[in-house]
């Protein structure tokens, strides 16, 4: 038989929804293991907007719609950015996907070239650098460190900058590390971009979970560069909406275009019940989000406090999102119940196997050395969880 495609070969699966899915089975056959694997509210749907979704159901709201989204909704979307941030966008420069991650995708396809590359500051989340390569695109990785509070700075992009580079992929607050960039810091990094004529992919998918400083919306940074940016965004995390698969991305008018078409001869348009459960959220005065935020913050703190107080391991205080980041190099060498940790892939399979904790390794993300762990889980399991960590270190 003939090989298959030489790409396709290339693309590994995804590591987080690979520990989420192993997680999840391990529980299914009966094993306690407690999984903070995958980045997912545990919060349900709020009920306004199931309701919604129901009404879309009865009212028959289940044929094909635009590609790129209902009228409304791309509406509503416009409207949450000009109240959230003040930035002005019209609905043809909104595209409604099945999911930010589908959004990521075809905001490459929709800019690269084969061979353009593009730069992407790690720890990434794993997503990016499989769907660069799933463009024929060159994935620049930046390593950051502890050090820049793993954040990307002006003069690191200038040494990878190429006359092949294309786009800058930022995340804000990150996945993986939860660092928030400051205003300054953005502003910084506009200055790089507009003097080397790239394009920026701005996930601000965790904007409404930020605990210590604020959020700036890149786009917000002057008319050049929303010209170059492309914003996304979705309803997954903010309104505890994964499974709706609603996400968007918001861009000047050639490539909302350019992904409109190319959403037009994929998904042919994201599930018309999730977009009108999606309408609901965007366009609702009620507080949705309050009571998340509220129980994320109580979490990452109760999580400091217990890793202070771990020996060999530690971590940055995250600003946003809902993830910790923990170094975990002090343990490297060590052989902790019978397994010799020589990676951090070994301590994250050692602590599930052994420990029946389930987190994912820094390699994912492109920094070994640590493991990320999601709060989006309940107290209970994070204190159970903590505890299994802290027995799985002691013997
Ligand atoms: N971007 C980032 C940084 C994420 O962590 C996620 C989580 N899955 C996504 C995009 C995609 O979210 P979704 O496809 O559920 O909208
Ligand atoms: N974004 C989440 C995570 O990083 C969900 C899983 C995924 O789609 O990657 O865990």
């Amino acid at each position: 038989m003939k090989p298959i495609s030489s790409i396709a070969k290339g693309i590994a699966p995804s590591a987080t929804v690979a520990v989420d899915t192993l997680a999840k089975q391990m529980k299914a056959d009966g094993i306690d293991v407690i999984g903070f694997g995958a980045g997912e509210p545990d919060f349900p749907t709020p009920d306004s907007i199931k309701v919604a979704a129901i009404k879309a159901i009865s009212d028959n709201q289940t044929r094909y719609t635009p590609a790129a989204g209902i009228v409304p909704l791309r509406n509503a979307i416009c409207q949450w950015m000009k109240r959230e941030y003040g930035v002005d966008y019209q609905p043809s420069q909104i595209c409604v996907s099945s999911g930010a991650k589908h959004n990521v995708f075809i905001a490459l396809q929709a800019i690269c070239n084969p061979g353009d590359e593009v730069i992407l500051p790690a720890p990434y989340w794993v997503t990016y650098e499989e769907s660069i390569k799933m463009t024929g695109g060159v994935p620049v990785v930046i390593n950051t460190t502890e050090q820049t509070r793993f954040k990307v700075t002006p003069e690191m992009l200038e040494q990878v900058i190429t006359p092949k580079t294309k786009a800058l992929i930022l995340t804000n607050p990150s996945n993986p590390t939860g660092m928030l960039y400051s205003k300054q810091e953005l502003e910084a990094i506009a200055q790089v971009v507009l003097k080397h004529d790239l394009y920026v992919i701005s996930d601000e998918i965790y904007d409404k979970l930020v605990y210590v400083g604020e959020f700036t919306c890149f786009a917000t940074l002057g008319e050049e560069i929303k010209q170059r940016t492309i914003t996304i965004n979705g309803a997954s995390k903010s309104f505890a909406m994964t499974g709706w698969r609603i996400g968007f991305a918001a861009a000047n008018e050639e490539i909302s275009k350019a992904m409109a078409n190319y959403l037009s001869h994929s998904t042919g348009n994201p599930c018309s019940v999730s977009q009108y459960a999606a309408l609901e959220a965007y366009s609702t005065q009620e507080d949705l989000l309050t009571k998340m935020q509220l129980a994320y913050a109580r979490r990452r703190k109760y999580f400091l406090e217990r890793i202070k107080k771990l020996k060999d391991v530690s971590c940055l205080e995250p600003d946003g999102a809902f993830y910790i980041f923990m170094n975990i190099k002090g343990l490297l060498g060590r052989t902790i119940q019978g397994v010799t940790i020589n990676s951090s892939a070994d301590f994250a399979q050692a602590l599930l196997e052994k420990g029946l904790v389930a987190v994912v390794p820094g390699e994912a993300f492109g920094a070994p050395g640590y493991v990320r762990w999601s709060y989006a889980t309940s107290m209970e399991n994070i204190r159970e969880g903590l505890d299994r960590l802290e027995k799985f270190l002691s013997e």
